[in-house]
């Protein structure tokens, strides 16, 4: 049915090339590029012979004129960016110039500032508009899937949606005393910053991880959770009826949070470049450049991510409370794709949203989060591919 463009070739991508070669009805062939080709290269050996066509290059991805160049070579009905958040806009920007149709899992982030936030990526709407050609941003699971289960609990379950509270949990051990389940660098930036929520039209900020609750997950059980920012609180904060307020929790053992407060407290969590040796360093860069390889982890990784929403709104007048989540397991998706949980719920929903563009299932022209598009028939994917969904009508709320 299409072809797809995939950049980047690390823990996320490698599970939704993994999908896209189980679905090769839809993607009959891909072009995996990424900064080192060796990975794109030894994935495609390990699942080349299949029905999905599969080539590979060598690709900077800061470079907008590359990417044209790779673009105009390959011609992909989609570019998937699985790279970092710092390409979106070269990414963006390339697509825009060769109308070719984009999806991301994580919203722009400068290098230089560990502040995430849409509005460059939304200030792309009129021009992919024009170009006639539709960008899908934020098509992990947190933001991705949450954004679909809000849109499908406003088209089902609500009149009026006033309160959401997103919960990642991660019961995943791994066995060492401090490590990060995706790119340590982009996760570090996430934890440290200041947390914030939306509440009456208006972000409140909180001291980092100031906000604690603890909360009885569903399979997984009682866990401390931290209220953070999260990119996906600015979009549904645009496209949810009626809300006053979103909150987004992650849990933390304390082990975690006990190195990164002392990692914080000497320095080593720091975007500033220092001076070392007489070479400029990134402290944060060298971190982790040390820390295990989140790809590393999905052999030892055991135990159940839980990631859903609690919704509180209105039903014919009335109040209705709905929890929609997912439960999976580190050492299942392992055995299917050789990666740990928090890969594969972010490498799953890319590959179903790439293919709701390739089908045309999802074809608005411009730049939109994943809840101003149809969640009926992404619903249905997320289950058949390995993510299905719980739903709890009377569920505990957080306070
Ligand atoms: P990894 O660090 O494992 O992989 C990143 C990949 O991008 C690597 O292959 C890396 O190449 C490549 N890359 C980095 N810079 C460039 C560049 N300039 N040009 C070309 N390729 C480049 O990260 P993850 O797979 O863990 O995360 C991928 C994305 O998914 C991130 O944006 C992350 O924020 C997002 N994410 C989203 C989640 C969600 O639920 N929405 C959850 C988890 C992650 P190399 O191999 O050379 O390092």
């Amino acid at each position: 049915m299409g072809k797809a463009l995939i950049i980047g070739c690390g823990g996320v991508a490698s599970v939704a090339i993994h999908k896209c070669c189980q679905n090769g009805a839809v993607f009959e062939e891909i072009l995996i590029a990424s900064r080192t080709k060796s990975k794109c290269d030894a994935l495609k050996e390990k699942l080349g012979g299949g029905k999905t066509k599969i080539s590979t290059a060598k690709l900077d991805a800061d470079n907008t004129e590359e990417i044209i160049a790779l673009i105009k070579a390959f011609e992909p009905d989609i570019v998937m960016n699985l790279a970092l958040p710092y390409q979106d806009l070269t990414i963006m920007e390339a697509c825009l110039k060769t109308k070719t149709n984009y999806l991301d899992t994580a919203n722009y982030e400068s290098p230089d500032a560990a502040k995430f936030e849409y509005k460059r990526q939304w200030e792309y709407g009129d021009k992919f508009k024009k170009a006639g050609i539709t960008a899908v941003l934020g098509c992990g699971f947190d933001p991705g899937v949450t954004g679909v289960f809000s849109a499908y609990a406003m088209k089902h379950q609500f009149d009026e949606i006033n309160y959401i509270d997103i919960l990642d949990a991660n019961a995943g051990d791994h066995g060492y005393p401090f490590a990060t389940n995706f790119n340590p660098e982009i996760n570090i930036r996430e934890v440290a910053a200041k947390g914030s929520y939306w509440q009456d039209g208006k972000w409140i900020e909180t001291e980092p991880l100031e906000i604690k609750r603890v909360y009885n997950f569903p399979q997984i059980g009682e866990k401390d959770m931290y209220l953070l920012h999260h990119e996906e609180l600015e979009s549904l904060a645009k496209n949810i009826k009626g809300i006053k307020r979103i909150r987004f929790f992650m849990t933390f053992g304390q082990s975690y949070i006990t190195h990164l407060k002392c990692l914080e407290n000497v320095g080593m969590t720091s975007i500033k470049p220092i001076i070392y040796e007489g070479k400029e360093i990134v402290p944060l860069q060298f971190l982790k450049a040390v820390l295990p390889d989140p790809a590393s982890l999905g052999p030892r990784t055991k135990g159940k991510t839980n990631i859903g929403c609690i919704f509180r709104g209105k039903k014919n007048g009335k109040l209705k409370d709905y929890y929609i989540y997912n439960v999976c397991d580190h050492q299942e998706c392992y055995r299917e794709v050789g990666s740990q949980a928090i890969s594969y719920t972010t490498g799953v929903p890319a590959m179903i949203g790439a293919a709701m563009v390739l089908t045309g299932a999802w074809n608005k022209k411009g730049v939109y989060n994943v809840e101003e598009f149809d969640p009926d028939v992404f619903m249905a994917e997320l289950s058949k591919w390995g993510l299905p969904w719980k739903e709890d009508f009377s569920p505990v709320l957080v306070e």
